[in-house]
């Protein structure tokens, strides 16, 4: 695999657009890094979740089960998280290990040679000298963009995966987020024509700006952003949403909106990006999803959170069946799978053999 990246210095990089940057991080129609949701068009989106279905229902049988342990035995990942993570870092460790790669962890910082003043650069590029993947979270925005370009231009230009950055984007959470509505949706249309509302902390929650750029992809799907003013969804999301041709409102009224929402994606408080005085608690305290707003959903709709929650969904919702957060969850490890096998070049022999299991 060559990095189509390898070709271009990071000044005209950084010149570029975001179209025309994605089209640096694709290779023969798959992801060769993985920096931002615009870079997965609407195909691409099917094709992961197919492939995703593929390998979770193959993982039932132990020949399946055996066939996609072996597909990538021969590859190693290493999971670079210097940002907390639970349910992400393990969800890829799952994923990697479903398809038998073997595993290294740097989670702090202090326990690596950064502690003595080594360089995020040279960490990572000391990381692709073991490793034939990288996936990466971050606290920085930019920083998967920068050592992604830093790789390309070594001579072991090995892939990298955001697994969050900054404020700014988790795209395989907005897989993930995808993926659970194309299962939800898919006895009712799929993903177009739906209606999802985002609720809570818009403005620095990195999950709702990833998977709002996915479904622009969709058609005809209207998108509700509910939250006190100071957390509102940012302008170069709704600059994006116009400019795709997508359907939007800014709301205040929480309980207003929720009768008109085929998904609602709740979402915590980020504190830990706080400015001194900037929010609080109680400002997020009337956007919390209790048993009384179940009534206000609609039968078929489902309610979604990427987790952790600090009480924005009361743990007394979690017996509805239209409580979907932990399957959620769950896809994460199916799609960052078929994400992993793709980018791999594995999906086809997956696909191939799960027919001839079929038979
Ligand atoms: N786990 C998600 C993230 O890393 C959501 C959150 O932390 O609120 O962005």
């Amino acid at each position: 695999m060559t990095c189509p990246l390898s070709t271009i210095t990071w000044n005209d990089f950084q010149e570029l657009g975001l179209s025309e940057k994605a089209k640096l991080l694709q290779e023969s129609g798959r992801e060769f890094h993985v920096m931002f949701a615009q870079q997965f068009t609407r195909k691409r989106l099917d094709e992961l979740g197919a492939l995703a279905t593929v390998i979770r229902r193959m993982a039932k049988s132990r020949d399946g089960r055996r066939f996609l342990g072996q597909c990538l035995a021969h590859q190693r990942a290493m999971l670079y998280f210097t940002q907390p993570s639970s349910r992400t870092f393990l969800s890829f460790c799952a994923a990697c290990q479903i398809l038998g790669m073997q595993i290294g962890e740097v989670r702090d910082p202090a326990v690596s040679s950064e502690f003595k003043g080594e360089t995020r650069e040279d960490s990572v590029r000391t990381f692709s000298s073991y490793f034939d993947l990288i996936i990466m979270r971050t606290e920085l925005s930019g920083l998967v963009e920068r050592m992604s370009w830093v790789l390309s231009q070594s001579e072991r230009p090995v892939p990298i995966v955001n697994a969050g950055s900054g404020k700014d984007q988790h795209p395989t959470q907005a897989l993930l987020d995808i993926y659970t509505l194309q299962r939800s949706f898919e006895d009712r249309g799929g993903i177009d024509g739906k209606t999802i509302m985002f609720v809570g902390d818009l403005a620095r929650g990195r999950t709702v700006r990833s998977l709002s750029i996915l479904l622009t992809t969709y058609k005809n799907v209207r998108q509700i952003f509910v939250a006190p003013e100071s957390l509102q969804v940012g302008d170069d999301i709704l600059v994006q949403l116009s400019a795709a041709g997508t359907d939007y409102e800014i709301s205040s009224d929480f309980r207003k909106s929720i009768p008109e929402a085929d998904a609602i994606y709740m979402t915590r408080v980020q504190h830990e990006w706080d400015v001194k005085g900037e929010t609080s608690e109680d400002s997020i305290a009337d956007y919390s999803f209790t048993t009384e707003h179940l009534k206000l959903l609609s039968p078929d709709s489902v309610l979604m959170h990427p987790f952790p929650r600090k009480g924005e969904i009361s743990p007394d919702v979690d017996h509805d069946p239209r409580a979907v957060y932990w399957r959620q969850m769950r896809n994460g490890m199916w799609i960052r799978a078929a994400l992993i096998a793709s980018m791999f070049r594995c999906d086809d022999g997956i696909t191939a053999e799960s027919q001839s299991i079929g038979k």
